[in-house]
């Protein structure tokens, strides 16, 4: 790394203690600015990248609710506004029980970047809490999020913050955050949070919008070597929403998914993972992915061991969470002939992982480029509601793949500028990088 980088990122680990997975979100950003600020140290001599990995503003809040037993729980929530040099803070909130400052802080600055690159006037933020919905009743989950939105409701709105989903957080809890946070401010503030119900001002392909956009990306990283997702193997891991639609994309481009997971194991389906099931037992069921196997009868395999990427792919999707392939996982995907890793969820890859396939010459398009086709469908929804307008799911869906298509060329062309041919990582990190710091340095010192 660059010495003056080098002394940033000193600076983070010093300044940011035990928040491991935001340090390597950071590292593997400054990790391609060298260049960058070779060309140009105006970002060096204004506190540019300083300024960047310190967060605007910070919220760490009680969440008390009581649950079906009558007992009083407490959780922690959060809320990290990143940078909003170009736009009011945008990200989701995750419910998970390992979420921790930390987390929030490294998906908040991932969001700065691949917000960036949407080319959206969106900023970067993100938040959620430590709670666990999993085996929680439909009223247990609602008043959680009541009790989490009589806290964030001051901190957000849709000139200022505009959380949305993440894992643990889908319709259902946007639902009811959205119904308190009316409650409370006495506003039908539609464009406050995305991810709604299409009745009451969501937009057409947010849902699938994650998925789709990956599998968008992917086609066009293929097409940059004249291939195509067409008789292509793939495998996914994760099974929720991003998973689903990136399954359910592929297959309409031609390929076909062989295998998908959750934390309990994973399955092999030859034939291509049956949709209509999968989404029967996931969505509707809140059921796993044992239960699928069970309906799908002999011709599936399932394991509890070991890992789906074990499983002989061309393209392989990691659409689960954080740190989810490490090095003997790459060793294995590269030993099976994978020839691209595309990341639908954020920072899936070990930096190991991201070495072993550099040098093996994988494809790799990095999470902040790959799937920033749900957060810009956000700003879609953002800008129907500013509007009052609804599209029709057709021209949501053609603005999601030209976006996809921009990201992807802007990534390419970057990297081309700055001497990384073909690195997609350069490419993602530089263009994001530049945009927000001249937005930055055009605002004076704020
Ligand atoms: N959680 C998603 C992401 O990681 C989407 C955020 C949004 O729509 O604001 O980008």
């Amino acid at each position: 790394m660059d010495e003056k980088l080098q002394d940033i990122y000193d600076e983070v680990l010093e300044r940011n203690p035990d928040e491991d997975v935001f340090h390597q979100a950071v590292s593997e950003v400054l990790g391609s600015l060298g260049p960058v600020v070779a060309k140009h140290p105006q970002y060096t001599d204004a506190a540019i990248i300083r300024r960047m990995c310190e967060p605007e503003r910070q919220v760490i809040f009680r969440v008390p609710w009581i649950d079906d037993d009558g007992r009083v729980q407490v959780n922690r929530g959060f809320r990290v506004g990143f940078n909003s040099a170009l736009g009011p803070y945008k990200g989701g909130l995750r419910f998970h029980p390992s979420v921790y400052l930390g987390t929030v802080k490294f998906l908040g600055f991932e969001q700065i970047f691949k917000n960036s690159l949407t080319g959206l006037p969106i900023g970067g933020g993100k938040g959620g809490s430590d709670f666990d919905p999993k085996g929680r009743s439909d009223a247990e989950v609602m008043r959680f999020c009541q009790a989490f939105m009589t806290e964030l409701y001051r901190h957000i709105g849709e000139h200022t913050d505009v959380p949305a989903g993440d894992i643990g957080v889908g319709q259902r809890e946007i639902g009811y955050l959205f119904g308190q946070y009316k409650k409370i401010t006495n506003r039908f503030e539609a464009g406050t949070l995305t991810g709604k119900g299409l009745s009451w001002g969501g937009s057409r392909v947010r849902t699938e919008a994650t998925g789709y956009g990956l599998a968008f990306f992917a086609q066009r990283v293929l097409e940059a070597s004249n291939e195509g997702l067409d008789g292509k193997r793939v495998v996914v891991s994760g099974s929720g929403n991003v998973a689903i639609h990136a399954i359910e994309k592929v297959h309409q481009l031609g390929g076909t998914v062989v295998g998908c997971s959750d934390s309990g194991g994973y399955v092999v389906d030859e034939a291509g993972i049956d949709l209509e099931l999968l989404k029967q037992v996931k969505l509707v069921d809140r059921g796993r992915m044992s239960d699928y196997a069970d309906q799908r009868g002999s011709k599936v395999h399932h394991s509890d061991q070991g890992s789906v990427w074990e499983v002989a792919c061309d393209i392989a999707l990691p659409c689960a969470t954080q740190n989810e392939v490490d090095a003997d996982e790459a060793k294995a995907l590269i030993d099976n002939g994978c020839q691209l890793v595309a990341e639908g969820a954020n920072m899936p890859l070990t930096p190991a992982a991201v070495d072993a396939f550099a040098e093996a010459k994988v494809a790799y398009a990095p999470g902040k480029a790959a799937n920033a086709g749900g957060v810009a469908t956000s700003a879609l929804e953002m800008q129907q509601n500013a509007s009052r307008d609804t599209w029709t799911f057709e021209h949501t869906e053609q603005r999601l793949e030209e976006i996809m298509g921009n990201i992807h060329d802007r990534c390419l062309e970057t990297a081309e500028e700055y001497g990384s041919p073909g690195d997609y990582v350069a490419g993602a990190n530089i263009a994001g990088f530049i945009q927000v710091a001249d937005a930055m340095l055009a605002q004076g010192v704020i």
